[in-house]
């Protein structure tokens, strides 16, 4: 990934708000990266956009040597679901599904059919050790398993690419150690990671910390 003089401003009828002011960043296949930064520093604008969710205003993105900093909703809804997994702080599984059918979703929105569909699902359960809940609903799993079916979800198509928005966010220390310890095998195995966090802990799981402020990157931290 690679980004340079990005810009975004959100505009209201009164107010006009630069949420992201000429920021470069460049994330190399692999690594696993931490932004950290106080609240309205552009963190979730920085996610969105290169979660391929939002537009910049200006400025040049490269995905995977392709400029795609003026792709349409369509071309970038293509992209996102066969190389990007999101996991949220709040979880966001579908309350009406149960733990099996959420991590499949993924799956039948890319086309994948039958034995490959279940198998896939059924390996993703198996690595986040939850596949014993399988039947269950969200809502009766705790935080850590919640965000154990999340992460599964994100994987159960082999995206290059994992964003991370305060995965811990809502979790006790425990489940969050083990959130952060799911990511790093992650990235062990070759997935790319770029998490959001307030956790300066979290964040010494990273290769590399990018610290914001106003829109801008203001430091890197680099731990390994
Ligand atoms: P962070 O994630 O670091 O808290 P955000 O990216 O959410 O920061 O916000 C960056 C700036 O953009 C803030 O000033 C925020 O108020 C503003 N902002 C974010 N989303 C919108 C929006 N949809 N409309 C207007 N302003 C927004
Ligand atoms: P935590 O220690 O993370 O707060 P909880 O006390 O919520 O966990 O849950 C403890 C165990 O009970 C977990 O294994 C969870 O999956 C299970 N559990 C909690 N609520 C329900 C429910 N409504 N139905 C079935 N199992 C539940």
């Amino acid at each position: 990934i690679t980004i340079k003089n990005l810009n975004k401003i959100y505009r209201t009828e009164e107010i006009e708000t630069t949420a992201l002011n000429d920021i470069s960043v460049e994330v190399k296949d692999g690594e696993f990266v931490a932004i950290m930064g106080p609240s309205g520093c552009g963190k979730s604008t920085l996610l969105n956009i290169l979660g391929l969710l939002d537009n910049p205003d200006s400025g040049s993105f490269l995905f995977n040597g392709q400029e795609i900093a003026h792709f349409n909703e369509r071309q970038r809804s293509e992209l996102r679901k066969h190389n990007i997994g999101f996991v949220f702080q709040s979880f966001n599984l579908i309350d009406e599904l149960t733990v099996y059918e959420n991590v499949e979703l993924p799956l039948i929105y890319t086309g994948i059919k039958g034995d490959e569909r279940k198998e896939r699902v059924e390996a993703a359960l198996d690595k986040m050790q939850i596949m014993h809940r399988k039947n269950h609903y969200p809502q009766q799993l705790s935080g850590g398993q919640q965000q154990r079916v999340a992460v599964a979800r994100a994987v159960v198509n082999k995206p290059k690419l994992i964003l991370a928005d305060e995965p811990t966010g809502n979790l006790d220390s425990k489940n969050g150690g083990e959130v952060m310890e799911l990511l790093t095998s992650l990235n062990e195995q070759g997935t790319t990671i770029i998490m959001v966090t307030h956790s300066e802990h979290d964040a010494q799981f990273s290769h590399r910390i990018i610290r914001m402020l106003d829109g801008q990157t203001v430091m890197e931290n680099i731990l390994i």
